[in-house]
């Protein structure tokens, strides 16, 4: 037999209405997913389980109910209580995630620096000038060949008709290398030892440039340097003439220094060369007028010259009756401070790169 159950067994309904609960459950959770901070956070959660909010109202009624029903009431609200303090928790952690975020945002370091580009060096002044000698010779047909900076006595001075008694050799008394041999080395006073290699090579006819470093005993001061470079030219042909040489000074003076400047031979000494002659141009600050720079003269010294010694010819196994052929050299770096006016040799080797890098 089928019986329904007895009313008097079953739990009691429970007293709260659940719409009204799960009214002020979606009120509270709507306000504590709204909260922006913290703060905003602690409101919501006044407004929701308070002293004065609508749970703690029902809280207060729960005293009245019969005990038959206050159970189920207290159910009702701890559950309800059991998911708000959910929600909040969930809202809690949220914002302090955020808030730890944007901290950290603030107080991150900003590492990255604004740099300009690398700066880029360019070629020294005494450079630029060599390599444009170069391509002025090269232009012309010449080769240009190098040489040793350590050389025998023999290539610095005595191939070059300077035996160990002659004069010109106490002007460059220079840096002797201890070699432990019985060669005397030192390092080469000027490019010239090149011209006995160039002839001893035996190859015929030469039209040969030699930029290189060389050295002299001398104290630095605004016009030497005991460190400096040169430029020689050696041409050996048949049949070459003193005319040839001023022909080539003619040429390559104004595509150094520009058409206006002028050039002239006056009689010199070297022991390699005979005849000899100083090179000079005209002063490019006054225009050959007369100024400091060229001591009121309108002309500066800038090389030695002259026709090849037949002694020198004779040393290196050349014939001098078949064979003729001139030689010149000057100082690059002088010819460098010369073209763009600069008044001491010695800023050249000071490596401020203020100076350097104004050329
Ligand atoms: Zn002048």
């Amino acid at each position: 037999m089928a019986t329904e159950p007895s009313p008097t067994t079953s739990a009691p309904s429970p007293p709260f209405d659940s719409t009204e609960l799960a009214e002020i459950e979606s009120e509270a959770a709507s306000r504590i997913d709204a909260a922006a901070d913290i703060e905003a956070l602690e409101e919501a959660e006044r407004l929701a389980v308070g002293k004065r909010s609508r749970f703690a109202l029902l809280y207060q009624q729960l005293r009245s109910f019969d005990p038959a029903v206050r159970k189920g009431g207290g159910q009702q609200l701890q559950e309800l209580r059991r998911r708000l303090d959910e929600a909040l928790e969930r809202r809690r952690a949220a914002l302090s995630a955020e808030e730890r975020a944007s901290r950290l945002l603030e107080d991150r370091l900003d590492l990255t620096e604004v740099m300009s580009s690398p700066l880029q060096g360019h070629l020294h002044v005494v450079t630029q000038v060599r390599e444009e000698l170069e391509d002025v010779f090269v232009g012309m047909g010449y080769e240009v060949a190098e040489g040793p900076e350590i050389e025998s006595d023999w290539y610095n001075f005595e191939a070059l008709n300077i035996p160990p008694d002659h004069p010109a050799r106490s002007s460059v008394d220079t840096f002797f290398v201890d070699s432990g041999q019985a060669e005397t080395l030192l390092l080469r006073t000027h490019t010239s030892p090149v011209q006995i290699h160039l002839l001893e090579r035996g190859r015929l006819p030469i039209y040969a440039v030699v930029p290189g470093r060389v050295y002299r005993r001398d104290t630095p001061d605004a016009t030497h340097l005991p460190v400096f470079h040169q430029l020689e030219g050696l041409v050996v042909d048949r049949g070459v003439s003193f005319g040839d040489l001023a022909g080539t000074i003619e040429t390559f003076v104004p595509a150094i220094f520009g058409a206006s400047v002028r050039s002239r031979l006056r009689p010199g000494y070297f022991p390699f060369t005979e005849p000899s002659a100083e090179f000079e141009i005209s002063c490019a600050i006054c225009d050959g007028s007369g100024c400091r720079t060229c001591s009121g003269t309108g002309w500066i010294e800038l090389g030695g010259c002259g026709m090849v010694h037949p002694a020198v010819f004779e040393q290196t196994g050349v014939d001098p009756e078949e064979w003729s052929g001139f030689a010149f050299g000057f100082g690059i770096d002088r010819l460098a401070i010369m073209r763009h006016g600069i008044a001491d040799l010695r800023l050249l080797v000071e490596n401020d790169v203020r100076f350097l890098e104004q050329f």
